[in-house]
């Protein structure tokens, strides 16, 4: 699987509603959502807590069905396959950054990688090669690869997610607030991780944040209010 052989169009959501369950009736988390962003682009979605970027995201990638209204990954219609289908495009084509950190404990950061890779089944000497390779472009040095979570600051442990969710060659990435446990100059230096990635591997990605401090780095900013999207 290289990313050379994958038709690359980006992420497309087109007219997405998505409710859940509230008491005796349904809160609407998104309203008739649409958004376009291209291969190799970076797009914020900003907005206060609660008005839907979470929602938003879990869509996106597959995770949540919406009530209505077509998610498009690569040009495949997310809507229209099954479970196991669903969760192969998720695989190849998605890279996802949750806002909060589900790294293993007892992993150290290489580790975290391969623990993927083991489960596709995929060779372990060029998948170890490319771990390294993926930690050290978003600045983790020798020793830092071999440490586990607890003994990495906030800002690396966001790293080597960022660098996990790379190792798929994902078309699209998707990160969840990933500067909200950080002070400001480390925020910074996470965004400019993201738009070099971005750059250099060609993802369309979408950065959801509350930070507003942030979206002057970022090629387009969407403003989430109440689940819609402007
Ligand atoms: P944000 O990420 O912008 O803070 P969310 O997408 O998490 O917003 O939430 C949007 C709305 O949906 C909020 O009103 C929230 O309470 C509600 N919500 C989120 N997840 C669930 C859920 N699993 N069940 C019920 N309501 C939810
Ligand atoms: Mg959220």
């Amino acid at each position: 699987m290289t990313t050379a052989l994958k038709t690359r169009t980006g992420l497309a959501l087109r007219g997405v509603t998505l409710t859940y369950p509230d008491g005796e009736s349904r809160l609407t988390a998104l309203d008739a959502v649409s958004l376009e962003v291209a291969p190799g682009e970076f797009v914020a979605v900003a907005g206060p807590s609660g008005s839907g970027k979470s929602s938003l995201l879990a869509v996106a990638a597959t995770l949540l069905r919406p009530d209505s209204g077509e998610v498009l990954v690569d040009g495949r219609d997310a809507g229209t396959l099954d479970d196991r289908s669903r969760t192969a495009l998720r695989r190849e084509r998605l890279g996802i950054v949750f806002q909060q950190s589900n790294l293993l404990a007892s992993l150290t950061a290489v580790e975290q990688l391969l623990v993927l890779e083991s489960v596709r089944g995929g060779r372990p000497k060029a998948a170890r090669r490319r771990a390294e390779e993926l930690l050290e472009s978003v600045g983790l040095d020798a020793a830092k690869r071999r440490r586990r979570p607890h003994q990495l600051s906030g800002g690396e442990r966001q790293r080597v997610n960022i660098a996990r969710a790379l190792f798929g060659e994902p078309s699209v990435l998707l990160v969840d607030e990933p500067t909200s446990a950080l002070d400001h100059e480390r925020g910074e230096q996470i965004v400019d991780l993201l738009t070099r990635i971005t750059r250099e591997h060609g993802t369309a990605t979408v950065m959801v944040t509350h930070d507003r401090a942030l979206l002057g780095r970022v090629d387009r900013v969407l403003e989430m209010r109440d689940g819609r999207l402007r």
